[in-house]
């Protein structure tokens, strides 16, 4: 494992085309776009890395599985009414849907859908409470507790967010919100503003590839069934409109971040993450995509064949 991730890395340095580092988040352009990771996290406790897998980064939409994870915890099934569960087929901040399906988002994934479950969590209280509550998940999945919230990703987040306050208030106008929308827009973009290395990030996602027991802890986090419907929405959404060309390349669930970050999913074999800042026109990162599709081929661990 260890010399397939390292031959990853080396190459993944030399590719002469990195991407664009997102530009719409400013605080997020500031990232040198020459930097790569990868960790692979087993669930007999052994995680290998290469690259700067110690550097941490924004995991902006890459939070959405946690968020998810935890609204199925305090609502369970009863979320599906507030957020559908197909693909969209459009970008990640598209409004166009919303108005069709009055307001219900397509799926948990996009930022209409994240916003949604922001706003189902809460559940009447404060942004602090809830984002206690969802770092304090975070860390117990990591097994680490520094992992915290980077202010200022998060202000620039909020200085900028028209188009996600725009998404929020529409959804809104239907009724639909149980807090402010502010309040929402706050706890929403302070989780996607949680920063956290690749180490740290295939670790906590290794309940998904373990049937919902998080194997550092022994606890069951979710049960098998639902492991595996979150696997499912990764796959089907967690890129957007990238989702078929992910499967067709990587084939395995996956969920993206602007800010470089990729948590993929093998069932039953291994925890993933990786991190290149530069991103494609879509918006997932270029070289994390790149570099789960050659991890995929070498080890042969597609969800749909060698
Ligand atoms: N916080 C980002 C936004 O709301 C998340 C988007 C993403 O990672 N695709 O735009």
């Amino acid at each position: 494992m260890q010399s397939i991730i390292n031959d990853i890395a080396e190459q993944m340095a030399q590719s002469p085309d990195k991407g664009i580092v997102a530009s719409y988040i400013p605080q997020l352009a500031k990232i040198d776009p020459n930097q790569f990771a990868i960790s692979v996290a087993l669930p007999n406790g052994e995680i290998y890395s290469a690259g700067c897998a110690q550097t941490t980064f924004s995991i902006q939409s890459v939070s959405k599985v946690f968020t998810l994870t935890l609204a199925l915890g305090k609502l369970g099934e009863s979320i599906w009414s507030r957020v559908g569960r197909e693909p969209s087929g459009d970008p990640f901040n598209s409004i166009v849907q919303l108005e069709h399906e009055h307001g219900k988002p397509r799926n948990p994934f996009i930022n209409a859908g994240a916003i949604a479950v922001a706003d189902a969590i809460m559940q009447g209280h404060q942004p602090k409470e809830t984002l206690a509550e969802i770092v304090q998940f975070i860390r117990f999945l990591a097994n680490d507790e520094s992992i915290v919230i980077d202010e200022k990703v998060a202000r620039s987040e909020v200085e900028t967010g028209t188009r996600n306050a725009s998404l929020a208030y529409f959804m809104a106008s239907f009724g639909l919100f149980e807090n402010s929308v502010d309040a929402v827009l706050g706890t929403y973009f302070h989780h996607c503003s949680i920063a956290m290395n690749t180490h740290q990030l295939a670790t906590a996602g290794l309940f998904l590839a373990n049937n919902g027991i998080n194997p550092s802890t022994g606890y069951a986090v979710v049960s098998p069934q639902r492991a595996k419907r979150i696997n499912a929405l990764m796959l089907t959404c967690g890129h957007y409109d990238g989702s078929g060309e992910f499967a067709f390349r990587v084939g395995l669930p996956g969920k993206s971040g602007v800010g470089g970050g990729i948590l993929a999913i093998a069932p039953g074999k291994a925890s993933i993450a990786v991190w290149s800042p530069g991103l494609d026109v879509i918006g997932n990162s270029k070289l994390g995509t790149e570099a789960l599709e050659l991890f995929a081929s070498k080890t042969g661990w597609s969800v749909f064949g060698q």
